[in-house]
């Protein structure tokens, strides 16, 4: 087998990582070291205090061949003696053992069957996914053991396993992150990414499996994708693609993602760097003026586009969005102005809980 015949020998494996069972490069993924460990957990419970909307999350892997530059999670990797950086991107570890070590967790008298949440450091998705298929394992011992799940990913392999999940899991909350409408900024900004319409495709497809989809618009860069012609092209899209409900949200640059996002800002929209540090301080977030500004038309164009919130009383019907109408003329402050914030929030603001619905995000859980 190809992929075995590129395994790394054990004196040329870099990584002291418990429970590493090979480290493999193939020609298929250049650049790239898969490291295949045995893991002795699957679940993993989100700190207490947490605002994340869910208890808890899996991963099956570690790192991420997206390679967003915005990547909250990319500071994980410094816990395996990895960096941020190039490391996140190429150094993949992968959970082989992930679905029996998961069905033994569920089996526990003591499992609450608590909302677990999938995509939140590494995406579930990612095109190694074809190759080691742990998912669809995932998604059936989940099933069996009656706990709620939700998948979040920018990856449209999530097609292979949508009759699965319409079959085990009707209920499964489905999410597609898409934040860039623009192709070359998509590539630019998160260039190991599917680009817009693959994953406007992969929204049509998974209504059309019968399944709820929430967008996750997410990061809104500021003076890049904030102005009103791109969130309407973005919301149009995402609307006509037969999305149930989008959520949107500024870029947070917290420590790992913000020298990483930096860098590239500096590189490829140098005149915007001053613009940002002075919009976020030394802040990891965005002030509170911006956020209020951009909930504002987030708000606007899902009214004018027919989108109506998700169940939050467990009304069914709060899930559905009505007929879709094309959004009229433009309305509304255009792009963010630094002049017309508060200057007093600029710099200290941090962030707020969100006024609306919190869908599954990608957070740096442990
Ligand atoms: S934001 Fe999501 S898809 Fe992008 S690199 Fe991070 S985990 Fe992967």
């Amino acid at each position: 087998m190809r992929w075995a015949s590129q395994q790394i020998d054990d004196t040329q494996a870099l990584l002291p990582l418990r429970g590493l069972i090979r480290s493999v490069r193939t020609p298929e993924f250049a650049g790239v070291t898969f490291h295949e460990v045995a893991c002795r957990s699957a679940l993993n419970k989100v700190p207490a205090g947490s605002q994340m909307p869910f208890s808890w999350t899996i991963n099956p892997t570690r790192g991420c061949l997206h390679r967003c530059t915005y990547c909250f999670a990319r500071r994980t990797h410094e816990y395996l003696d990895l960096d941020a950086g190039v490391d996140f991107d190429t150094q993949i570890v992968v959970k082989t053992n992930i679905v029996q070590v998961l069905r033994a967790e569920l089996a526990r008298p003591s499992w609450g069957r608590e909302h677990v949440a999938l995509g939140t450091n590494s995406d579930p998705y990612m095109r190694a996914e074809g190759r080691y298929r742990l998912m669809p394992g995932i998604i059936e011992a989940l099933a069996a053991a009656e706990t709620p799940f939700s998948i979040l990913t920018k990856g449209p392999l999530l097609r292979r396993d949508l009759p699965l999940i319409s079959r085990v899991a009707p209920a499964a909350q489905v999410g597609v992150s898409l934040a860039f409408i623009d192709p070359a900024l998509q590539q630019s900004v998160e260039p190991g990414t599917p680009p817009p319409a693959a994953r406007l495709g992969l929204i049509r497809a998974i209504g059309e499996a019968g399944l709820r989809c929430h967008v996750l618009a997410m990061p809104i860069l500021p003076w890049l994708t904030d102005s009103d012609e791109h969130l309407e092209a973005l919301f149009t899209a995402v609307a006509e693609a037969g999305a149930d409900w989008i959520s949107a949200g500024p870029l947070h640059l917290r420590p790992g993602a913000r020298e990483w996002f930096l860098g590239w800002l500096a590189r490829e929209h140098p005149h915007l760097v001053g613009r940002y540090r002075r919009l976020y301080g030394r802040s990891a977030y965005v002030s509170a003026d911006y956020r209020r500004w951009l909930s504002d038309r987030v708000r606007t164009l899902r009214r004018r586009l027919g989108f109506r919130p998700p169940p939050d009383t467990g009304r069914e019907d709060r899930w559905q969005r009505a007929p879709l109408r094309r959004a009229g003329g433009s309305e509304g402050a255009g792009s963010y102005d630094p002049e017309r914030a508060d200057p007093a929030l600029t710099d200290s603001a941090r962030a707020a809980p969100s006024d609306e619905p919190v869908p599954p995000t990608q957070p740096a859980l442990f």
